[in-house]
C-alpha cells in the first residue's frame, strides 16, 4: 500500500500501522512529497491501495501557495494520475461539508475513511478493501430466445455469461446443468409455451433466488399481468439492447453481494460452509462430467487454543487472515477455499489426485509455518497447522468427501499434528 501523509501526522504511528499490515501480509509504503507519491502511482503495477490523508496534505503544501484549501485539492486531485483510484482520509471537518465529500467521491475515489479511525480498524477495512478487489464471479444467464443484439463482449468481460437456448420443451433441463442466476424468457417464446416458468419453479429442486425475468419487445401491461401471475419475478423492457444489457449488469451486481453476504465469511472474504457446499457440488458435477479427478483437504490450526488464551482473541483472529491469506495466494482460479468454522478451513483442488493434493496442501502448510508473528516488538512465534484429505472419484459426494478428509485429520492431530494425511505411498522401484 502506498499512503501520502504528512511527517508530523504520522510520526508516531507509523509503525504501528506498519505492524499491523505486517500482520495481514500487506506492507505499506509512506511518503511525504506529493511528486514522489506520484511517481510510485504511476510505477506501480496497479495492485496496491493507494491511501491518501488529506489533513497532511494541507500542512505539507502550505508553504507553497497561501491559497485556500479547497484550491489545493482540486490540484492534488488533477496531479493523481487519473487511470488509478484511491482511499481518502478526511478529518471530521471536511466530512460535514457535502460540496467536498462530493468533490472526493466523485474523483476516482474508492473509498473514503474518517478520522479518528484506530489504526487497527483503519488496517482491517483497507484488507477488506484487498479482498474486495480480487476479480468479481461469474453471474450466470440462460436465455430462451433469439440474442437481442447486445455486446456480448461488453458483457462477458463483465463477467456475465450468457447461453442461449432455443427450445422452450427443454428449458428446465438445461437450467438445471447450467444452474443460471438469471433466466431471460422472450415474450415470443413465454407465448409459445405458456407454462413454461410453472416447470421451472415446481421442481423441488429449482433455486429458490434464481430470477426468472420476461422480456417484452413492446409495452403490454395484460400480458405482463398474466406472467407475473404465473410465476415470473420480472420484466424488462428488450426494444433497447444497451439499455437491458445495463440493466442486467446491476442485477448482476447486486446479485454478487448477495451471494457474498450467504455463502462468503465475513472476517476473510472466503467462502463459508454454505458457499462451499453450493460450489462443492457444482464442481463434482462438473468433474463428473469432464472426467476429472478433485481432492477437498481439511485445514484445522494447532493448539489454536493456546494461542487465544496467551496472546488474546484479537491476535487469534490476526492468525486465521493471515492463515487465509497464505492459503489463498496459493489457490488457483478454479479451486475452491471456504472458511469452515472458527480456525477450520477447506480446500478443493480441482483436476487433482490425492498425491497431488498431499503435496500442494503440504506445501501451504510449510509456507504456514514459515510465516513470522511478532507477538511483541523482537518476540517472533511460528505456528502449524494440520490436514486431511481425501479425493473424488473414490469419495464421491461433497458429503462422503469431507467425512473421509475429517478422518484423516483426526489422525493427523493424533500423529502428532504440524502433518498433512494420508501421506502418499512411495511408487514401488521396479526392474
Ligand atoms: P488442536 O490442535 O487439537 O486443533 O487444538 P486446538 O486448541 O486448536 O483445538 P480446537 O481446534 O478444538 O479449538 C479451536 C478453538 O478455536 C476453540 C475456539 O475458542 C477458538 N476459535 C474458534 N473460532 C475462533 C475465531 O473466530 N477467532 C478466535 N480467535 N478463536 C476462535
Ligand atoms: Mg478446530
Ligand atoms: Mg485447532
Amino acid at each position: 500500500m502506498l499512503f501520502l501523509s504528512h511527517r508530523f501526522f504520522i510520526k508516531d504511528n507509523c509503525d504501528e500501522l506498519r505492524l499491523h499490515a505486517h500482520k495481514y501480509d500487506f506492507d505499506i509504503c509512506f511518503f511525504h512529497e506529493l511528486s514522489d507519491f506520484v511517481a510510485a502511482v504511476e510505477r506501480d503495477a496497479g495492485d496496491s491501495l493507494y491511501l491518501i490523508d488529506l489533513d497532511a496534505l494541507y500542512n505539507m503544501q502550505s508553504d507553497m501557495l497561501a491559497a485556500r484549501k479547497t484550491l489545493l485539492l482540486g490540484e492534488l486531485l488533477q496531479r493523481l494520475p487519473g487511470d488509478r483510484r484511491y482511499v481518502y482520509l478526511q478529518s471530521e471537518r471536511q466530512g460535514g461539508r457535502f460540496a467536498l465529500q462530493q468533490r472526493l467521491v466523485d474523483s476516482n475515489c474508492l473509498a473514503y475513511a474518517e478520522k479518528p479511525i484506530a489504526n487497527d480498524v483503519l488496517v482491517d477495512k483497507l484488507f477488506n478493501l484487498f479482498v474486495q478487489q480480487k476479480r468479481a464471479d461469474v453471474v450466470r444467464v440462460t436465455m430462451l430466445g433469439a440474442p437481442p443484439g447486445w455486446d456480448e463482449a461488453a458483457l462477458r468481460a463483465q463477467r456475465l455469461d450468457v447461453v442461449y437456448h432455443a427450445d422452450p420443451q427443454t428449458l428446465h433441463l438445461r437450467v438445471k446443468d447450467l444452474r443460471p442466476d438469471i433466466v431471460l424468457i422472450t415474450d415470443e417464446e413465454y407465448e409459445r409455451t405458456e407454462a413454461v416458468v410453472r416447470v421451472l419453479k415446481r421442481n423441488i429442486e429449482a433455486d429458490p433466488v434464481r430470477e426468472i425475468t420476461l422480456l417484452q419487445r413492446r409495452a403490454d401491461p395484460v400480458q405482463a399481468r398474466r406472467a407475473l401471475d404465473s410465476g415470473f419475478d420480472a420484466l424488462l423492457a428488450m426494444d433497447d439492447p444497451d439499455l437491458l444489457a445495463r440493466q442486467l449488469l446491476n442485477r448482476a451486481d447486486k446479485i454478487r453481494i448477495s451471494r457474498d453476504l450467504i455463502g462468503k465469511d465475513r472476517a476473510t472474504g472466503l467462502l463459508n460452509k454454505i458457499g462451499l457446499q453450493q460450489k462443492t457440488q457444482s464442481l463434482i458435477c462438473r468433474a463428473l462430467l469432464e472426467g476429472k479427478p478433485l481432492c477437498l483437504g481439511v485445514i484445522d490450526i494447532d493448539k489454536f487454543k493456546t494461542i487465544n488464551d496467551t496472546w488474546g482473541h484479537y491476535f487469534g483472529d490476526i492468525v486465521i487472515k493471515r492463515l487465509s491469506l497464505t492459503l489463498a495466494a496459493r489457490m488457483d482460479e478454479a479451486d475452491l477455499l471456504s472458511r469452515f468454522g472458527g480456525e477450520e478451513f477447506v480446500v478443493v483442488f480441482w483436476d487433482c489426485t490425492l498425491e497431488q493434493g498431499w503435496r500442494r496442501l503440504d506445501a501451504m502448510r510449510q509456507a504456514f509455518g514459515a510465516a513470522a508473528f511478532e507477538v511483541k516488538p523482537g518476540d517472533v512465534r511460528h505456528f502449524s497447522f494440520s490436514g486431511g484429505l481425501a479425493a473424488f472419484p473414490a469419495y464421491r459426494s461433497e458429503n462422503e468427501l469431507f467425512l473421509r478428509a475429517d478422518a484423516m485429520l483426526y489422525e493427523a492431530k493424533e500423529g502428532g499434528r504440524n502433518q498433512i494425511r494420508p501421506v502418499p505411498q512411495p511408487v514401488a522401484q521396479t526392474g
